[in-house]
């Protein structure tokens, strides 16, 4: 089956799933590699027509202000808003956190505090325990990353660093401070496919 707009979606039975990841700006390229390592077909969004039979959208890290001034430049801010709304899930990491969250495109009941971690801790790693994630703790990559400030009662915190959220889940939106497409864990791309798989 062609993989171009148009296509159905959700994915049929023993095709790939059909993942987006928003490629504007910032680190897409190493997300679209971690969703071809667990074995879904990963597709670099630009325009509207591009979200059409997705399974899931990636939102990556960047820079926030340039991702934002994008989606609104090309008209995705609404169709993004939809495919959430159609039950889609949705991933945002670093900026993509900062971009889903109530000031933004509000996809999730939060507010974010950008370079929050301060110049001192501006990139740092640790090991974090991760819900929802079996086995050994996450490696997380911190790149100027935001935390969360604010967040509504329906908001399930996942993983906390320095008494503040990082990773955070409602619905079908979930928002991670730090980078998982930065190491060669793979664990996090694999949930994320798994909720697409519905
Ligand atoms: N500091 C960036 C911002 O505010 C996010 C950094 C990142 O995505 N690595 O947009």
């Amino acid at each position: 089956m062609p993989n171009g707009a148009g296509s159905p979606g959700p994915a049929q039975a023993g095709a790939p799933l059909r993942i987006g990841v928003l490629a504007l700006q910032g680190g897409f390229a190493a997300h679209l590699k971690h969703l071809g390592s667990v074995g879904a077909l990963g597709v670099e969004i630009r325009r509207p027509g591009d979200l059409v039979g997705l399974d899931g959208l990636i939102l990556p890290g960047g820079e926030s202000t340039t991702i934002t001034m994008g989606m609104e430049q090309y008209g995705l801010v609404e169709p993004i808003r939809d495919l959430i709304s159609a039950g889609r899930p949705i991933l945002g990491t670093c900026a993509g956190m900062i971009v889903a969250d109530s000031d933004h495109l509000g996809l999730i009941d939060m507010t974010t505090r950008r370079n929050a971690f301060g110049r001192q801790l501006a990139s740092f790693e640790e090991d974090i325990e991760l819900t929802g994630m079996d086995g050994r703790p996450f490696r997380a990559v911190f790149i100027r990353a935001p935390w969360v400030e604010e967040l509504g009662e329906g908001v399930e915190v996942l993983a906390e660093v320095r008494g503040h959220p990082v990773a955070v889940r409602e619905g079908k939106m979930s928002a991670f401070s730090f980078h998982p497409e930065l190491t060669d864990d793979n664990r996090l791309h694999s949930w994320f496919v798994d909720q697409c798989r519905g």
